[in-house]
């Protein structure tokens, strides 16, 4: 064994967090500025050579590929984990997925005073994110709230004061790699899978994790006071169902381990066509002082969510579909042949947002040429300035979206999912192959197509507008099904739950059954809700460092 690695694997640290990805590196930095004294060790599966196929990736298999991003489309490995290519929109929860309703089957311990207890958190873990401060709602931002979505439009049951806001984006792994190398009580070791635990003592304390290196298959034993199972939503998952002993102490392995695994929802069914002023639409980026790029999007009051039993939605203004050169935009049309392009459309985007914007097909090349030379010389001049801010800029652009002068922009949905057990993970028969079972359901897609009735109502109440469908009601269902593939965003399958009869983790993310095993991933999630889950995952992390701060005595 190296020297180096002997070392590494000396002494009994106080915390060992196993997956560095934005939740393992806010954890780990966390708890090593609260405890300078104290020892921490994080494990990382990726090595330091960017790896291309690897073995997490190709033992998961997909019971319903059409619904579900391929594995290697979901993660990345290595140092900073999927912030690799996530695209760094930070989104506050709302009160109602914290209220208690028949999607959590008031099972959860989530709660309002738990949503008051997370929101201490989330200025620190915006600097983190590096998205400015931690307001998401214009109402709180005086300077910025300036005048409504669109002409005419009143908040009321339907909301456009929320806000999401972008990150760099910061990728953790470059961005944090020198604050982890520079503090002397954390090591960081690199091309190492945490694998299984020692059984539990009668408290439910363990005390070593098998790690293997990844490039060898050697084993080795880490040590350490308390493990943190950082390792995403799907490894998290993995790792407990591989490791049932350690609910030895309950005599049973928690039913909610790998079941209610929940998405967002997330497509385009309808256009809004505003009657009022084009110029007066709200249809782009806000910018703060600090460039801090922010966007409003509809949403809907928690009261009505919670009378009329609706799931948690947002809606944003987008652009027509890239792909359907009706659109008529040089601009556009070039950026869709761009994208078609196998070397170039990789590096543009990660394949999972690239399959959202080509819909995986060529379509109608020569009619998007059309364009392009008859939209000459916006068709280069538009994208070029979006290159500019998009990819050389310190603070990227996050998105395109483009004015449109006749007030009409397509809507894009971000719509939760209700908590199926249907929905699932398990182990095949081989002990490791993690299969996936995932389909959105019936009360799901209703919920999309209720919400954007909700919205045309309201907007042609308001005298704001209304939106036109592209599909017939017949044809909704499917289609939303269809174009809603999940897996990039992950949660519910290690739920938290007031007992191990309803949850996998307490509220206090510990492993249900142990003493020193605790989750940290959106997978504890028992909920999806409208938002995505790493800022939140970020808040999550910090409490973490600080509640074992407070439990790992000295
Ligand atoms: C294309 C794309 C765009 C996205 N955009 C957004 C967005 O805009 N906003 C948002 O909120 N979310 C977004 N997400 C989701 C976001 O990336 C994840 O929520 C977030 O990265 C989860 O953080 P994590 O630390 O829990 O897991 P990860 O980032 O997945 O990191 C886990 C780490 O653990 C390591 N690991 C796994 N198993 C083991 C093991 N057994 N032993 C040791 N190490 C292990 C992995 O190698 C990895 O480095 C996006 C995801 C994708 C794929």
């Amino acid at each position: 064994m190296e020297t180096k690695l002997a070392d590494a694997l000396q002494p009994v640290y106080d915390v060992c967090v196993i997956g560095s990805g934005p939740a393992g590196i806010i954890l780990a930095l966390e708890y090593s500025c609260l405890n300078p004294g104290k020892k921490i060790l994080l494990v990382e599966y990726g090595g330091k050579e960017p790896a291309g196929k690897n073995t997490l990736d190709s033992s998961i298999q997909l019971k319903n590929p059409l619904y579900h991003h391929k594995p290697e489309e979901c993660t990345n490995k290595g140092l900073g984990g999927t912030s690799a290519t996530w695209g760094g929109r930070c989104v506050m929860w709302d009160e109602v997925d914290f209220m208690d309703r028949t999607e959590t089957n008031g099972a959860s311990p989530w709660n309002m005073n738990l949503f008051k207890e997370i929101n201490q958190y989330v200025q620190r873990a915006s600097k983190y994110f590096e998205c400015g401060e931690a307001k998401f709602n214009l109402h709180d931002l005086p300077q910025l709230n300036g005048h409504r979505i669109a002409e005419n439009f009143i908040e009321g049951i339907v909301t456009d004061s929320a806000v999401e806001r972008w990150s760099i984006p910061t990728r953790f792994g470059p961005r944090y790699e020198r604050d982890i190398v520079k503090r002397p009580n954390l090591t960081l070791l690199q091309g190492f899978e945490g694998r299984d635990f020692s059984s539990p003592d009668a408290c439910g304390k363990c005390k070593i994790l098998c790690i293997r290196e990844v490039k060898s298959q050697k084993l080795y034993e880490v040590r350490a006071e308390a493990f943190v199972i950082a390792t995403g939503a799907h490894e998290a998952t993995r790792i407990l169902l591989r490791n049932t002993r350690l609910f030895k102490n309950l005599n049973t392995v928690p039913s909610a381990l790998g079941k209610y695994y929940q998405g967002h929802l997330s497509g385009k069914i309808a256009s809004v066509r505003f009657s009022g002023d084009p110029k007066k639409t709200d249809y782009g980026f806000i910018r703060n002082n600090a460039g801090v790029y922010l966007r409003r999007r509809f949403q809907f009051s928690n009261d009505f969510l919670l009378k009329q039993g609706l799931l948690n939605t947002a809606i944003w203004l987008d652009n027509p579909l890239y792909h359907d050169p009706k659109h008529r935009n040089g601009a556009m049309s070039f950026m869709y042949l761009a994208m078609l392009i196998p070397v170039l459309g990789k590096k543009l985007a990660p394949p999972a947002i690239a399959h959202s914007i080509t819909k995986g097909q060529k379509h109608a090349v020569n009619e998007h040429i059309w364009n392009v030379l008859r939209g000459m010389p916006g068709s280069l001049l538009t994208p070029a300035s979006i290159f500019y801010r998009r990819y050389i800029q310190k603070r990227k652009l996050p998105g395109i979206f483009l004015f449109n002068p006749q007030n009409y922009y397509a809507l894009h949905f971000h719509a939760e999912q209700s908590a199926s057990p249907l929905n699932k993970m398990e182990l095949a028969v081989d002990g490791e192959t993690l299969v996936i079972d995932y389909k959105p359901s019936e009360a799901d897609v209703n919920s999309v197509i209720k919400l954007h009735d909700v919205l045309n109502k309201w907007l042609q109440q308001c005298g704001c507008g209304a939106l036109e469908y592209w599909y017939t009601p017949d044809e909704l269902p499917e289609v939303i099904r269809s174009t809603s593939r999940g897996g990039i965003h992950q949660s519910g399958t290690t739920r938290m739950g007031c007992s191990s009869n309803t949850g996998v983790v307490d509220g206090n993310l510990k492993v249900w059954g142990t003493d020193n095993i605790y989750v940290c991933s959106s997978s504890v999630f028992p909920v999806s809700g409208q938002a995505n889950p790493t800022f939140l995952l970020g808040a999550f992390a910090i409490r973490l460092a600080n509640r074992l701060s407070m439990s790992i005595k000295n």
